[in-house]
C-alpha cells in the first residue's frame, strides 16, 4: 500500500519544556500541568488562593487591562467597561447573537453585516479573539510566576460543539497571547481523560459528560474505542447555568422582602451585593441545610428544601437536553456506562442526585468539577510532550481533504480544522455507460481546482459491473484515525466491489508550506470561484450532450423530423459554447437544448409508462 503525507506535525519537543493545559471557560479559566515530582495533574494556584481566574476583563480609564477576580468586582458598578462571557462571542457574527443581545451589558457592535462581532469599550474596539487573548495572557503570566519558567506551549479546551471558526478563533487568541497552541481538544474529552477514561487503547466505553458551568449547560455523549474519542452527540443550552441559579435565589429574596426589580436596578451596589450573597447561599447549601444573612437590614434566608424546589425546573431542562442527546446518539439510557460531572454547578447535591437517577447509576464526581477540564488538558499536554508515548493524539486537520471530481474540481470531504479522528462518506456515480473503473485521486488543500492542491494518493476502483451511466453507486469514505493516518475507501454499493488505500505521513508539510497553501487559497479565492463556476457549467453541458444523444438514438423512430433537426442545431451550438470560457453562454445553450428536448422526452416517457401499465393485470 502506498503511504503518503498528511500533515500531523507534532515535531520533536524538548524534554524539559513545559506544556500547560488550559480550560478557557465562559465563567472561569485556569491552567494545569502534570506536576514534575508527583506526576499528577495539578491546577496551578498562588499560595492559598483559588486556581480559578474569573473570565472577566476590566478596562480602566487609563487603558489598563485587568483580568480575574478584581475585574469581576466591577461587573455591576461599571458594566460598560467590564467584559464577561467573551467565549460566547467567539467566531460569531452579530446576526448570530442578536436575539441574545440583551444578555450583554457591554457594547456589542451592531454593524448590520454578517461579519464578526466586536466589543466597544470607550473609543476602542476589541474582537472576541482579543478579549480571550487577555485572559490567556493573564493565565500565562500567572503560570510563569508560579513555575518560575517561561510558558510558551499549551493545549486549550473548547466545547465539543465548537465549529471550525470558533476553534480557529481560540487558536488565534492563544497565538496573540504568545502561546503556541499545540492542540485544541474537546472539554468532555479532557474531562474523561482526567478520570483516566480512555487512557488505555483496549478500553471501550460509552460515556456521558454532564457539564453545568456558570452560564452554559452541555451534555456530550462520547464513544471511546481504540484510543479514539468519538463525539456521538451533543446537546445543551448556551444560556443556562449557575448564574441562573443565583438569579432564582435573588428573585426569591426580592419577593420575600417586597423589593421590586426597579428598586433593585436603581441601586447598583445593593444589586451587586445581593447577587454575590445569592451565590454564597447556593454554595453554602451544597453542604448545609439552611442559609441566612443580614444585608442592608434585611434578613436574607433560604432553606435547602426551598432552594431545591426553586431550581427543579432548571434541572428538568437539563434532563430534557440529556434525553435529546441520547436520542440523537441512538442510545438507550442504560447503554451509558459512565457519567462524568463537570462544572462548578454540579456540586449541588440535588443536581447530582437527579442526574444519577436519570442514568440509573452513581455519577463520577471525585475530581474537582471546576478543575477537571484543565486537569485533562494537562494530561493531553503531557502526552504531547512525549512523556506518554503510546497514547493517542487528538488534533484537527490542518488542510481540507477531498477527491477530484468532474472537470478537475476539488470535492472536499473533510474540511480543514475538522476534528481528528474523523469519518465521512459521500456517494458518486459513473458518467459513462458501461464504465468499469473509477479513478479516486485524493488531494489536500483549499483551492477549488485539484491542480492547485497537493496530491496525496490515487487509486482505481476497477471491476465495476457494466451498467448505464449514473446507475452505479460509488461510496467514497475518508477515515482519519487518531494518529492522523487517512484511509480512503471506495465501494460500489450495487456490486460490493471495494478498494482502499492508506495515506500516511512521509514528508509532513512544514508550517511554512501550510501557511503558503492557506494564503494562496485566500489570494486566489475570486479566480477560484470563477473557475469553479465555469468548470461546473462545462460538466453540466457535456453531460447534457451525452444524455440527449443517447436518448435520441434509442428513440429515433418516436421523434419527428423537426424535433431531430432542432435538437441537432441546439446540440451543435452547445458543443461550440463548451469550447469557450464563458459560463453564461454555456448556461444559455444548455437551457435552449433543454427547452427543445423536454417536450418530446416527456411524451416518450408517458408512452413508456402507458405501455408498462398495460402489461400489468390490475
Ligand atoms: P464555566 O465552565 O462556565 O467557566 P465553572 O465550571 O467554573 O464555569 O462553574 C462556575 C459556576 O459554578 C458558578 O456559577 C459558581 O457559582 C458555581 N459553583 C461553584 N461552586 C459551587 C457550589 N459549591 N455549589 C453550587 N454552585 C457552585
Ligand atoms: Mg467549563
Amino acid at each position: 500500500m502506498a503511504k503518503i503525507a498528511i500533515n500531523i506535525a507534532t515535531g520533536s519537543l524538548q524534554q524539559d519544556e513545559i506544556i500547560v493545559g488550559i480550560d478557557l471557560g465562559t465563567t472561569n479559566s485556569l491552567i494545569a500541568i502534570i506536576h514534575p515530582d508527583t506526576k499528577q495533574p495539578t491546577a496551578l494556584r498562588e499560595h492559598n488562593t483559588s486556581s480559578l481566574v474569573p473570565s472577566v476583563i476590566y478596562f480602566d480609564e487609563t487603558g489598563n487591562v485587568i483580568v480575574g477576580e478584581e475585574a469581576r468586582k466591577k461587573l455591576i458598578s461599571e458594566p460598560q467597561n467590564t467584559i464577561f462571557s467573551a467565549k460566547r462571542l467567539m467566531g460569531k457574527s452579530y446576526n448570530d447573537i442578536k436575539y441574545n443581545a440583551a444578555f450583554f451589558s457591554y457594547k456589542v457592535i451592531d454593524d448590520n453585516t454578517g461579519s464578526l462581532v466586536k466589543v466597544q469599550v470607550g473609543n476602542k474596539f476589541y474582537t472576541p479573539i482579543d478579549l480571550s487573548s487577555f485572559i490567556l495572557k493573564e493565565l500565562k503570566q500567572r503560570a510563569e510566576h508560579i513555575l518560575k519558567t517561561p510558558v510558551n506551549k499549551a493545549v486549550i479546551t473548547v466545547p465539543a460543539y465548537f465549529n471550525d471558526a470558533q476553534r480557529q478563533a481560540t487558536r488565534d487568541a492563544g497565538k496573540l497571547a504568545g502561546l503556541n497552541v499545540l492542540r485544541i481538544i474537546n472539554e468532555p474529552t479532557a474531562a474523561s481523560l482526567a478520570y483516566g477514561i480512555g487512557l488505555s487503547k483496549e478500553e471501550e466505553k460509552i460515556i456521558a459528560v454532564y457539564d453545568l458551568g456558570g452560564g452554559t449547560f452541555d451534555i456530550s455523549i462520547l464513544r471511546i474505542a481504540n484510543g479514539i474519542f468519538e463525539v456521538l452527540s451533543t446537546n445543551g443550552d448556551t444560556y443556562l447555568g449557575g448564574d441562573d441559579i443565583d438569579q432564582l435565589i435573588v428573585n426569591y429574596w426580592l419577593e420575600q422582602a417586597g423589593i421590586s426589580k426597579d428598586e433593585l436596578s436603581a441601586n447598583k451596589e445593593f444589586a451587586q451585593a445581593i447577587r454575590l450573597t445569592a451565590e454564597e447561599a447556593k454554595i453554602h447549601l451544597s453542604t448545609q441545610d439552611d442559609f441566612s444573612k443580614i444585608l442592608n437590614g434585611d434578613e436574607l434566608s433560604i432553606t435547602k428544601q426551598a432552594f431545591e424546589t426553586l431550581i427543579e425546573p432548571l434541572v428538568n431542562k437539563t434532563i430534557a437536553c440529556c434525553k435529546n442527546a441520547l436520542k440523537d446518539a441512538g442510545l438507550n439510557v442504560n447503554e451509558i456506562e459512565v457519567v462524568v460531572m463537570v462544572g462548578g454547578s454540579t456540586r449541588v447535591p440535588f443536581i447530582k442526585e437527579s442526574i444519577s437517577k436519570l442514568f440509573g447509576k452513581p455519577v463520577n464526581d471525585t475530581v474537582n468539577p471546576d478543575e477537571v477540564v484543565a486537569l485533562g488538558a494537562a494530561i493531553q499536554a503531557d502526552i504531547l510532550a512525549g512523556n506518554n508515548k503510546d497514547l493517542l493524539l487528538l488534533d484537527v486537520t490542518p488542510l481540507s481533504l477531498g477527491i477530484e471530481t468532474m472537470g478537475g474540481l476539488m470535492d472536499v470531504l473533510i474540511p480543514r480544522n475538522s476534528k481528528i479522528p474523523n469519518k465521512v462518506g459521500r456517494q458518486y456515480t459513473t458518467h459513462k455507460d458501461g464504465q468499469s473503473g473509477m479513478k479516486i485521486a485524493v488531494y489536500q488543500g483549499e483551492r477549488d481546482m485539484v491542480k492547485d492542491n497537493r496530491k496525496l494518493a490515487e487509486f482505481n476502483l476497477s471491476n465495476i459491473p457494466a451498467m448505464p451511466a449514473g446507475l452505479a453507486k460509488v461510496e467514497v469514505g475518508f477515515l482519519i484515525n487518531a494518529d492522523g493516518i487517512l484511509v480512503v475507501r471506495a465501494k460500489e454499493l450495487r456490486s460490493g466491489v471495494e478498494q482502499s488505500i492508506e495515506v500516511k505521513s512521509q514528508f509532513g508539510l512544514t508550517d511554512d508550506m501550510l501557511e503558503k497553501m492557506l494564503m494562496d487559497s485566500i489570494t486566489h479565492a475570486k479566480d477560484d470561484i470563477a473557475t469553479r463556476a465555469l468548470v461546473e457549467a462545462r460538466t453540466e453541458g457535456e453531460q447534457l450532450l451525452e444524455t440527449t444523444e443517447r436518448f435520441i438514438q434509442k428513440n429515433i423512430d418516436r421523434l419527428t423530423k423537426e424535433e431531430m433537426t432542432e435538437s441537432a442545431v441546439a446540440m451543435q451550438a452547445l458543443q461550440l459554447a463548451l469550447t469557450m470560457d464563458d459560463k453564461d453562454l454555456i448556461h444559455s445553450k444548455v437551457e435552449a437544448l433543454n427547452d427543445i428536448s423536454r417536450p418530446y422526452a416527456e411524451r416518450i416517457m408517458d408512452l413508456a409508462i402507458a405501455v408498462a401499465m398495460k402489461g400489468k393485470t390490475v
